[in-house]
């Protein structure tokens, strides 16, 4: 058992001084209590959080940092010329940064199957287990969400040359190499690695596939939604419906599904969003670099709904960041602060919180996200003699680090027990 005694420690919404949180040697918290001394050496000036969960992302477009802000549509040329070694050396770089910047897991939207030309790789799982392997040599904790992609996105005309690497010919197809993918990640035998399945979006997985592969699947399901007004339109265009209907109708909305994006939904939608237990993955960095629009944090929150955070793109890797924009974005739009109002007992930083730890760690099924007994011992240090929080009165630090406070910040991360600076 390894004891961490920090000079805070984030205990159900808020930090707690004098606290111990005893680590097993399978990598759980086995107990959390009164502290039975001063707080350890090295962490006088430390506190203790629950590792950030990044609840959407695409590795790979990390390749895309800078080329795309000189305005060219790169994303398929660069799925194009990654081979399975660039593809793997891309994931761990995303992965690498993620980790350095409090994150302690992720959940891997992987859709990049095939080779260039749209061949399957022997064995067909080989770019999701080259991402999953990526993820685990970074010490990430990592949600493996398989995405289906059955036909080009109404983006474009036809099979764009990247895409070719996304499709399969049909449900059939995808849910074969789910089911390989299954057994692979039952027999690497690690408890960092989960599962999960992602019908792309509305536009890419037609109504019949989107229903067949939410009743041949269990564990978390994601899906994009909502995204842009563009996609909105298209879908009333084929089917006369919004895509949130669409989803519905497929059965695809329930407690083990989260829906990315959401930032176009309605008030309707919201409404049945909570009803259903279903969550909402907001990526407001990546929205706001794509100019795609403000998610209604604030409507989701009112109503109770589940909430997380993702990188997505990768333009930026930094939860403190994606937090603060949920509450940033809204205070824009309404031209007035303190927009979001958070559930009873909780301040807005602790909502903000607990919507980048436990919101992640729950919609992924990871059972991290919270410093509780039996939870995994996933953690960071928030080092509290950084400039951004030199100084700070204990009782404003949950909204310093939820607003001032950047990766710089984070001096080391724990996953799973094991310790990384
Ligand atoms: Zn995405």
């Amino acid at each position: 058992v390894t004891s961490l005694q920090a000079a805070w420690t984030w205990i159900d919404g808020r930090l707690e001084p004098a606290c111990r949180v005893d680590i097993a040697d399978d990598g759980r918290i086995a107990a959390v209590g009164p502290a039975t001394g001063p707080p350890d050496r090295d962490r006088r000036e430390v506190a203790l959080l629950p590792g950030f969960v990044n609840a959407h992302s695409h590795a790979f477009q990390w390749g895309l940092r800078g080329v795309v802000q000189q305005g060219r549509d790169a994303l398929f040329a660069l799925a194009d010329r990654l081979d399975l070694d660039g593809l793997h050396a891309l994931s761990r770089r995303a992965f690498r940064a993620m980790r350095r910047a409090g994150y302690t897991a992720v959940g891997e939207f992987h859709y990049l199957h095939h080779q260039p030309d749209g061949t399957p790789y022997t064995p067909a799982t080989a770019t999701a287990l080259a991402v999953i392997e990526a993820a685990r040599l970074e010490g990430l904790r990592i949600c493996l969400l398989h995405a289906a992609y059955l036909r080009p996105s109404g983006l474009v005309a036809d099979w764009a040359a990247g895409q070719r690497r996304f499709r399969d010919p049909d449900p059939e197809a995808f849910l074969a190499r789910h089911r390989q993918l299954a057994d692979a990640v039952v027999g690497l035998g690690d408890s960092h690695v989960g599962l999960g399945v992602a019908p792309h979006s509305v536009r890419t997985v037609p109504a019949d596939a989107l229903a067949e592969i939410g009743r041949a699947t269990a564990g978390p399901l994601h899906v994009h939604v909502n995204e842009q007004r563009r996609e909105i339109e298209e879908c009333r265009a084929e089917y006369g419906l919004r895509p949130f209907d669409v989803l519905d109708r497929a059965g695809l909305l329930g407690g083990r599904t989260t829906l990315i994006h959401m930032t176009h939904a309605d008030d309707g939608e919201l409404a049945r969003t909570a009803a259903a237990g279903a969550a909402i993955c907001f990526c407001p960095t990546t929205e706001r670099d794509l100019g795609d629009g403000i998610g209604p944090s604030r409507a989701a929150t009112a109503s109770g709904i589940r909430q997380c955070v993702g990188s997505d793109s990768q333009a930026r890797i930094d939860p403190f960041e994606e937090l603060h924009l949920l509450e940033g974005h809204e205070r824009l739009r309404s031209e007035a602060r303190l927009v979001l109002e958070p559930p009873a007992g909780r301040s807005l930083a602790a909502h903000l919180i607990d919507v980048g730890t436990r919101g992640g760690a729950d919609a992924l099924q990871l059972g991290c996200g919270a410093i509780e007994a039996g939870r995994w011992a996933d953690l960071v240090e928030i080092d509290l003699s950084d400039p951004d929080l030199a100084g700070v009165e204990p009782g404003h630090l949950p909204e310093a680090i939820a607003f001032s406070a950047t990766p710089r910040a984070v001096r080391a991360t724990w996953v799973g027990g094991s310790r990384s600076e």
